[in-house]
């Protein structure tokens, strides 16, 4: 899941991006207000993390241009704790869920997961296809009983795929849900995650549709 994070504090900054990241996000960091409002346009973003008080331009009006122009992603925004007026301002603005400071990473996953599972119209915490499941807040996978090992790329792709059942993805839109601008991405590296995929959990679990993409088809 690949998540805009806008937030001039460095300390906070970094620990939500190493934090996040090794609990399996995909997260570009932007310090700059400008810079950040522009980034939602340039990648598919599953979830943003905005700070209000931002150099360049404030939290408050990016989000109000964002949904002037009709961007839905789910927006979380951090603010100073038991500050209610930024929070009832958030809100309003069109924010979808706020977060005091100082919080916990748990609570900031279990947050994102929350706002990614509604928007993506999911009703249990839990998504599964055929006999694998998995879940988005402690990363489980599940083949049958048999609990199944997989590398940090391999359970993004895993999510990506579940959340999108039944539609086609291309080679390209995977790799720009599951890689940030920071990482170097190797030309064959979602055909190798989709091959080790099929080896631990079933041949048959993703189909490849022949030069367009990967499916999770239901029979
Ligand atoms: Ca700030």
């Amino acid at each position: 899941m690949r998540i805009l994070l806008i937030e001039d504090d460095n300390l906070i900054g970094d620990g939500l991006k190493t934090g996040l990241e090794k609990l399996g996000f995909t997260i570009d960091w932007f310090t700059d207000g400008l810079d950040g409002q522009e980034a939602l346009y340039q990648a598919p973003y599953e979830a943003v993390i905005l700070d209000l008080g931002l150099p360049g331009r404030d939290g408050l009006s990016i989000l109000k241009e964002w949904r002037n122009k009709k961007r839905l992603e789910p927006v979380l925004i951090l603010t100073a704790r038991g500050d209610v007026d930024q929070r009832i301002a958030g809100l309003n603005s069109g924010a979808d869920d706020y977060l005091g400071k100082p919080f916990s990473l748990l609570e900031v996953q279990a947050r994102l997961n929350a706002l990614i599972r509604r928007q993506s119209g999911q009703l249990t915490p839990k998504l599964s296809f055929k006999d694998v499941s998995f879940d988005p807040q402690t990363k489980k996978v599940c083949k049958g009983e048999k609990e199944i090992t997989l590398s940090p790329k391999e359970t993004a792709l895993l999510e990506l795929l579940l959340h999108n059942k039944n539609k086609v993805m291309s080679k390209e839109v995977i790799e720009n849900k599951i890689y940030s601008w920071d990482d170097e991405v190797q030309s064959n590296a979602v055909e190798v995650h989709v091959h080790n995929l099929r080896k631990k959990l079933g041949k048959d679990i993703i189909k490849t549709i022949n030069k367009i993409g990967y499916i999770m088809e239901d029979a």
